[in-house]
């Protein structure tokens, strides 16, 4: 809720919250429509692109619907698929199935292999040519309401509130940037996404939002490992068959190699690290072929939405709607969902535009909701609505062989599915196990060439916060991480968070323990806000301009 402090108002037709893919179409697509509207973007990272991180294998066809002529205006999607393979490993050995029939959809032909950071680099150039006020270093705190209930716009760029909550010699109010409708774009598990889902009860009736945690890196590596256009996706290893997830590997630009490991964040064992996961994954044989002789050159982490079809909310809400991952339109079996995010973007922003023309504002968009029920976006995403909830039941090894048979079954009729809609569920949060049920997990020690530590990791995110602010890792309460969390899930937060953000630290004796918060090595990924069993850690915007300066990821 916006407080009493007087801010300074900017009006607006659309404001819209994030730059990423969906936010930045949206902004496009709006500005394509009329050059009189005024849309504002505003964006937490530093410059845009800063704060995305994605493997980033692209669909064209959200790309080719806004900008036909994208080739020629010099998108980044310079490297095109040339071979696709899929591996179940083992801890010494892969077993190579890409020749196993699957439907048409999980090969990559036809896709690019990007930054999807410098793909949005490119769109916010794009949408400034056309209008468009692209805001970096703002983020968006907080909203403000019409009398109504309505949403009326949001709050950003607050600055200089010290530690104690105190204002200082530097602090700045903010200004409330006013639209009649507000787009809320901020990605996967938003913040502001999130007081709206329960203030207008937007998932009710839906299966809960799943979720994993993608870890990444990349390399530049030599010449005679590089093999541009190489798609590599594996399976099992090291993940055990009940901890869905799987590694992804894409060869592109200048000898460059993504690397990355996604973990189902619905993982049982508390004891398990997802960052240490990801590292003993380099040294394996498929793998680390690709990699030695080569150089670390970027590090990050943030989760993806995998609900799918079954945990999409209600998309319009008075004043706004949300966009992209917000609402989570993430194919899981494709691991895609940059070519969703653009392509809802893309139609709230003809919804608003046909409001906007008959003189409407505050109201809830339902030509959004309408156009999502009919377009190919919710098309692909019911094709798939089972893989999520199948692979979580059967484990990888069966699980895998049930969803390739219903993906072809589903595919080749439109969708029909001999399981129906299966139902995801427990939240990730609440499929966290007792520690005393599972055994502790001991991860060799990174060799310092293909495997590192964590805050020589964080070191590459380029991970910046202004020391003197609140804490924007919020505990609902402090008491629970030391008094509920250790004892029972041997407070699993100092290992998912791949930052380091959470330690537990005891006195001399080895007594007395406590909690301690890190936050400025916080690189935004949200799996706490997530993961935390106890749903007691809240992630909100700290200043804008914080977090990560991602260059390529
Ligand atoms: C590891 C991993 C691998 C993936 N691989 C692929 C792939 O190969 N192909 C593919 O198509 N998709 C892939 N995805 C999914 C894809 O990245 C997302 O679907 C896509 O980025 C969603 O776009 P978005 O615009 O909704 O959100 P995002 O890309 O997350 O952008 C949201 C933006 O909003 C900003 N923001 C958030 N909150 C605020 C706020 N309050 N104020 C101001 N700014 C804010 C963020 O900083 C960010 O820049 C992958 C995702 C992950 C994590
Ligand atoms: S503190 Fe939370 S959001 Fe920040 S890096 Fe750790 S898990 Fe991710």
């Amino acid at each position: 809720m916006s407080d009493e402090i007087e801010r300074e108002a900017m009006e607006y037709d659309v404001v819209i919250v994030g730059a990423g893919p969906a936010g930045l179409a949206a902004a496009i697509r709006l500005k394509q429509l009329s050059a009189d509207l005024t849309v504002a973007v505003l964006e937490k990272g530093s410059e845009v692109g800063a704060h995305i991180l994605s493997g980033a294998v692209i669909d064209p066809r959200a790309m080719n619907e806004l900008f036909p002529d994208w080739k020629e205006r010099g998108a980044p999607l310079e490297t095109t698929v040339t071979k696709d393979r899929f591996l179940v490993l083992g801890p010494a050995g892969a077993l190579d199935i890409s020749w196993l029939p699957m439907p048409p959809f999980m090969r990559n032909h036809g896709n690019y292999i990007a930054s999807l950071a410098n793909v949005c680099r490119w769109l916010a150039e794009q949408a400034e040519a056309l209008g468009v006020e692209v805001y970096p270093g703002m983020a968006a705190s907080d909203l403000v309401w019409n009398e109504d209930g309505s949403v009326k716009g949001v709050v950003a760029g607050v600055f200089g509130i010290g530690k104690d909550g105190e204002k200082k010699p530097d602090y700045q109010p903010g200004l409330e940037l006013h639209a009649k409708y507000t787009f809320i774009a901020e990605g996967v598990r938003g913040s502001l996404a999130k007081v709206l889902q329960a203030r207008f009860g937007l998932a009710e009736g839906r299966e809960p939002q799943k979720f994993g945690i993608g870890l990444k890196e990349i390399w530049q590596v030599p010449d005679e490992a590089f093999r541009p256009g190489l798609v590599q996706h594996t399976f099992l290893w090291p993940l055990e068959n009940d901890t869905g997830g799987g590694s992804f590997m894409y060869h592109f630009g200048d000898h460059y190699v993504s690397i990355g490991l996604v973990v189902h964040l619905n993982y049982k064992n508390p004891w398990l690290s997802p960052f240490d996961e990801f590292q003993r994954l380099k040294h394996h044989p498929s793998i680390r072929r690709y990699l030695e002789g080569g150089k670390r050159i970027a590090y990050g982490a943030r989760a993806i939405t995998e609900g799918g079809f079954q945990s999409v909310p209600a998309l319009a809400f008075p004043g706004g709607a949300l966009i992209g991952c917000s609402a989570g339109f993430v194919n899981l079996p494709r691991i895609k969902g940059s070519h969703n995010a653009m392509k809802t973007g893309m139609m709230a922003a003809e919804a608003a535009y046909s409001a906007l023309q008959a003189g409407r504002g505050g109201d809830t968009l339902a030509e959004y909701q309408d156009a999502y029920d009919k377009s190919w976006v919710r098309q692909e995403l019911y094709v798939v609505r089972n893989a999520k909830p199948l692979w979580s039941r059967l484990g990888t090894w069966l699980g895998g062989a049930v969803v390739m048979a219903d993906l072809i079954v589903s595919n080749l009729t439109g969708g029909f599915s001999v399981f129906g809609t299966l139902k995801h569920g427990k939240t990730d949060a609440a499929s966290t196990g007792l520690a005393k049920d599972f055994e502790p997990i001991v991860y060799p020690k990174p060799d310092g060439v293909l495997s590192f530590d964590k805050l020589s990791s964080v070191f590459l995110s380029a991970t910046n916060h202004a020391e003197d602010q609140p804490a924007h890792l919020k505990l609902n309460d402090p008491a629970i991480p030391i008094a509920v969390n250790l004892p029972l899930y041997g407070e699993p937060a100092r290992l998912y968070c791949p930052a380091g953000v959470y330690e537990v630290l005891y006195d001399e004796a080895g007594a007395n323990p406590r909690f301690q918060i890190n936050a400025q090595n916080c690189v935004h990924c949200k799996t706490c806000d997530i993961k935390d069993p106890s749903q007691n850690i809240r992630w909100t915007t700290p200043e804008g301009g914080g977090g990560p300066n991602y260059p390529n990821m």
